[in-house]
């Protein structure tokens, strides 16, 4: 352990009035802890910036799902456990499920939460590219009152964010329209458990009569911040599907991205693998039809 407690100042206010007053008063200074799964890395590696670390673990407000008609709205602090455990997450929104469930190891799942891995806006975040193609809008929540902003406006460059330094992310809507979609996810990285991503996969999509009616793809660890594939989805919406259009799909993903090179993976490797992603959901959407 690199670093020395007894430079830090820990505080845990317990409700989120009290914790905005905090951030209102000297905003930027405190660094919200909510399962530290992020936090603790850098803490123990000696590379916390911050001295002012501010528990929002146990705020009863971040905690909370709550499920209406036409959305469901999950508290900021949610872990992963909990959502992969809730009915109407797995049931609706098997990406995010599927994601949660792919997210570190079991203690990872119990603590680490939603909001930490969409503002810790980590390229390869596993949760993210679910919340790109769902449409998620987050609430961001300051003394100066609420605002909610698209999912997909919310990261402004590498590690870069619309988080003002006095707000939390409060929750993460998720409109219920998309149950009868086909959805399918892929996570590839150099183990099956307990690796960050080199290429993640979110995508969902429908077909009417062998048309493509609506189609939803997203990719992780691709590019400075999560990618949502307007070009690619554009190219197929309302075409016939096919294997022609499965192949022509395929040149625009290799158009549309520009993959990193990082310490996880090449440039090259990344762009073949999200072709590859691409195609295999491509393909099996057009079984969805052959076997309905
Ligand atoms: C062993 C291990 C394996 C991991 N595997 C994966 C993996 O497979 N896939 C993956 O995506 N991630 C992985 N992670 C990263 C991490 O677990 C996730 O990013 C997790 O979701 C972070 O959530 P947290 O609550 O622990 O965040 P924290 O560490 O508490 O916080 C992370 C950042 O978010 C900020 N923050 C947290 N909550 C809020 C809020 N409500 N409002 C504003 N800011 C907030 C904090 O200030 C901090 O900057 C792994 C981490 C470890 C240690």
């Amino acid at each position: 352990m690199r670093a020395d407690p007894a430079d830090y100042c820990y505080f845990s206010p317990g409700n989120l009035i009290e914790a905005l007053g905090l951030l209102a008063k000297d905003p930027a200074q405190w660094l919200p802890i909510a399962g530290g799964t992020d936090v603790m890395v850098q803490y123990s590696a000696g590379k916390l910036v911050y001295r002012n670390l501010m528990n929002i673990w146990n705020i009863p407000e971040l905690r909370n799902i709550e499920v209406s008609p036409e959305e469901i709205r999950i508290g900021a602090a949610c872990t992963y456990t909990e959502l992969r455990k809730h009915e109407i997450v797995s049931r609706e929104f098997e990406l995010l499920s599927r994601a949660a469930a792919w997210t570190g190891g079991i203690a990872n799942q119990n603590r680490g939460t939603l909001g930490g891995n969409i503002a810790n806006a980590s390229p390869g975040a596993d949760s993210l590219p679910a919340l790109l193609v769902y449409g998620a809008e987050l609430t961001l929540i300051s003394e100066r009152g609420a605002r909610r902003v698209a999912y997909a406006d919310f990261h402004h460059g590498y590690k870069k964010t619309a988080l003002a330094g006095d707000e939390l992310i409060r929750e993460i809507t998720l409109p219920r329209r998309f149950s009868e979609y086909f959805a399918h996810a892929r996570k590839v990285g150099a183990r099956n458990a307990q690796a960050i991503s080199k290429v993640c996969l979110a995508a969902l999509g429908q077909l009417v009569d062998g048309k493509v009616h609506d189609v939803r793809i997203a990719l992780g660890s691709i590019a400075p911040v999560p990618l949502r594939l307007y070009e690619t989805e554009n190219a197929v919406r309302g075409r016939q599907m096919d294997g022609f259009l499965i192949e022509a799909a395929r040149k625009v993903v290799t158009k549309e991205i520009q993959p990193i090179d990082d310490i996880r993976s090449t440039a090259r490797y990344r762009a073949e693998v999200a072709g590859n992603l691409v195609e295999e959901f491509l393909e099996k959407l057009m079984a969805t039809e052959s076997s309905a």
